[in-house]
């Protein structure tokens, strides 16, 4: 049995411990010195922000698009699990764009 400590309980170490609670041999333990995402995670507006950056190549690009893949199974497979309702909404955000050329970067 491996042992995995994960310091900090916000979003991004739930998330780790999560997907590596999934690999078998592991045991997980997840610390925090306070009360789990009560840190930036819990100031955050909750927009899934894969979306936002006009890159298409390179490892950053990779690792967001692994990431609003996983997104399409995750809230399901969450529900599923906890037996908890996730409210979320697919209609994305308003952004305003003052010239053609910021409307034309988001038409791509
Ligand atoms: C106002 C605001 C709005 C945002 N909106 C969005 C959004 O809409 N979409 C989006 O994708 N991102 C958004 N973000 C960014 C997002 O919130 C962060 O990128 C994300 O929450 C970071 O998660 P994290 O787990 O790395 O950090 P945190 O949530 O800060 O978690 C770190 C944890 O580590 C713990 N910790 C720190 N040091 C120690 C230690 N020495 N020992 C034990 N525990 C420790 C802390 O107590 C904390 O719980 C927003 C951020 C802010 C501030």
């Amino acid at each position: 049995m491996t042992k995995i400590v994960i310091i900090g309980c916000g979003v991004v170490g739930a998330a780790i411990a999560y997907e590596l609670s999934r690999v078998p041999g592991l045991k997980i333990v997840l610390l925090d010195e306070k009360v789990p995402a009560s840190g930036s995670t819990k100031a955050a507006l909750g927009v899934l922000m894969g979306a936002i950056s006009h890159k298409t190549k390179g490892r950053a690009w990779k690792l967001r698009q692994a990431s609003m893949e996983r997104y399409e199974t995750l809230i399901d497979e969450l529900e599923s699990l906890t037996g908890i309702h996730i409210p979320f909404n697919r209609q994305g955000i308003v952004i305003l764009c003052f010239s053609k050329e910021a409307l034309d970067k988001y038409q791509n």
